[in-house]
């Protein structure tokens, strides 16, 4: 067996010691003769796994008591719509702050709900720094701030968490889990889990209680936090293979890794080493501004674009895989999620010098 390194943006790399485990527990789950993806998501057992899991998460990420965890279906995308149904029961504009791609796909579905505010935008530079704090206009009747915490395909994240007077609605698709958070200052997290968290089918949103009374009353059964918050999440069947090996993934961060500051630290080394390496080289380049660089996805270019089909072949046969970058914005992307270790981006670091060696 060869696991080979894994850069992909999503679905991502996950630890192999999940994976091991779920292969031991696969056929036959703790002598019950039977696999937990045919388990009835009423069972005791599933119950107990589903409940393992809310309860792992809870403790890595500090969830004060007065948030409820949501497991869900329908992908990050599908929050871009619930948001806003979820938060606008008592009227107000939705704002938002623009820094990139999945951002534009939550204002516009917004738009389809309400209208939206700008509150904030980095198109002004070409997307390579998001807007400093006191650049944030909320509109007067502001009913939430959303904002991507971590641009997925332009490696632009946040160094800081907006304060404002509204709650505040955050995408961590790709950022959750990868360091400590203060869960507190936000409304609502949402993020889908086929980064971080799990296999793609699973859509974790965390929710502060007092929100709950605020959806639309057009708000579809299925959209509805406060139904699915009463529901457990099994208002309707449940993902209950993806829940299950999420649980195992919380499980590894907890045991294995020892926490999400242990995670924060390994997670700064990784991001460090790459970005070192791109900026030590005349070859590759990033645009991010440094503050605002993404530690999960790094996209970088080489300096001559001719090159990338030879890049991208030669690394896959050096046991690199998926460093394409976005087809929107192309050049390499290196996503380097909790699960893709530091002897990976050591590897890529090494190709890279002896790629720019070869053709540079
Ligand atoms: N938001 C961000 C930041 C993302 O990276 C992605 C997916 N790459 C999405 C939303 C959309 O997620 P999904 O495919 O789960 O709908």
């Amino acid at each position: 067996m060869t696991r080979l390194y894994n850069f992909c943006a999503g679905p991502a790399a996950l630890p192999t010691p999940v994976l091991q485990r779920a292969q031991e527990e696969l056929l036959d789950y703790h002598g019950r003769g039977l696999s937990v993806m045919e388990m009835s998501h009423r069972s005791a057992d599933f119950t107990a796994i589903a409940e393992a899991a809310e309860a792992t998460l809870r403790e890595l990420l500090a969830i004060p008591d007065n948030y409820r965890v949501l497991f869900l279906q329908g992908g990050a995308s599908s929050q871009f719509a619930m948001v806003p149904y979820n938060l606008l029961g008592r009227g107000g504009t939705p704002n938002y702050l623009y820094t990139g791609i999945w951002g534009k796909k939550a204002i516009a579905e917004a738009r389809h709900v309400a209208g939206a505010h700008i509150a904030a935008s980095s198109e002004d530079n070409g997307l390579r720094e998001v807007p400093r704090p006191e650049a944030i206009a909320l509109s007067s009747d502001a009913a939430y701030l959303h904002y991507t915490d971590n641009e997925t395909i332009g490696g632009l994240a946040f160094d800081y968490i907006p304060e404002v007077e509204v709650p505040l609605v955050c995408d961590m698709s790709s950022s959750i889990l990868s360091a400590p958070l203060d869960v507190s200052r936000f409304g609502v997290i949402y993020a889908g889990a086929q980064k971080n968290i799990g296999p793609a089918g699973l859509t974790l949103v965390i929710v502060r209680d007092d929100l709950l009374d605020r959806a639309r009353p057009d708000t579809p059964t299925m959209f509805n936090y406060r139904v699915m918050a009463e529901h457990g999440s099994m208002y309707n069947t449940p993902p209950t293979y993806a829940w299950y090996l999420a649980g195992l993934v919380f499980d590894w961060l907890k045991q294995d890794i020892g926490g999400l500051e242990a995670m924060d630290a390994i997670n700064a080394r990784k991001a460090e080493t790459l970005y070192g390496a791109i900026d030590a080289s005349g070859f590759y380049s990033n645009p991010i501004a440094p503050r605002n660089r993404s530690r999960m996805n790094v996209p970088f270019v080489l300096a001559d674009d001719a090159l990338n089909g030879d890049f991208l072949r030669e690394a896959e046969t050096a046991g690199l895989l998926n460093l394409k970058g976005h087809r929107s914005v192309g050049g390499m992307r290196a996503s380097l999620y909790n699960a893709v270790p530091e002897a990976a981006v050591e590897a890529l670091v090494d190709f890279m010098a002896d790629f720019e060696r070869r053709h540079g």
